[in-house]
């Protein structure tokens, strides 16, 4: 299977990939999350990415796309892949389209993930992530056991400096620029399918489902 999640930031991409990938058997690549690991060894390219993501703009398609392009080249994405948070701009859902003809490859199903702005701005300012093993909270929707401190591995739970209002609201407006196109883009293809995306996250997760056994 392969899928593509779209949706504004904190639409809830990053937790349906996670429910998504533990019933079918693929690789969640989150170019987020590439960049974020990328940024907390201090590579080259974390330090590049960096100047973008913390200003709430988006990484130059350039460097995107070849990231992409290398991790969809490797053995554990010939069976399908989920992206997540890529594709982003028109540019970049053109490069996908000449790189998965490459890889003799077709996307089965664009899901886009539909939340209103007021959702968005809730989880947002309440969203904390784990500094250690990245695992997901939020301090009213999904609180730790202890209040700063990830159930699953004790580590710091921190909010993302991207995910700070004055950052998140930037990328809501590079979200609407840039990458809302996307969605005439995929229609036009006929992949596109919307998902209600501010009810709770395992009923958003079992309507995927249903569509993607559809489109199976
Ligand atoms: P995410 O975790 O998907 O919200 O990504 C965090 C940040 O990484 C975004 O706000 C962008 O600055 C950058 N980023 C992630 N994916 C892409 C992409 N496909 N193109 C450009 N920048 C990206």
């Amino acid at each position: 299977m392969y899928i593509i999640l779209l949706g504004a930031p904190a639409a809830g991409k990053g937790t349906q990939a996670e429910l998504l990938t533990k019933s079918y058997a693929i690789p969640h690549i989150s170019t987020g999350d590439i960049f974020r690991g990328n940024i907390a060894q201090g590579t080259l390219l974390g330090l590049k990415a960096n100047e973008y993501i913390s200003r709430g703009l988006l990484v130059p398609d350039e460097i995107t796309e070849g990231i992409v392009a290398d991790r969809l080249r490797q053995d554990d994405c010939r069976k399908g892949f989920l992206l997540d948070g890529f594709p982003r701009t028109v540019h970049q859902a053109e490069f996908l389209d000449g790189l998965l003809k490459d890889l003799g490859v077709e996307i089965d199903a664009v899901i886009n993930i539909d939340t209103p702005d007021h959702v968005l701005i809730e989880r947002i300012t309440g969203r904390r992530v784990c500094e250690s093993c990245k695992a997901v909270y939020h301090v009213k929707a999904k609180p730790s056991r202890t209040e700063g401190v990830c159930d699953k591995c004790g580590g710091k739970l921190v909010q993302r400096e991207d995910d700070k209002e004055e950052t998140f609201l930037k990328r809501l407006k590079t979200y609407y620029s840039q990458t809302k196109p996307l969605l005439d883009y995929y229609e036009k293809e006929r992949k596109l399918f919307n998902v209600d995306g501010s009810t709770d996250a395992e009923l958003t997760a079992s309507r995927i489902i249903r569509i993607l056994e559809d489109v199976g």
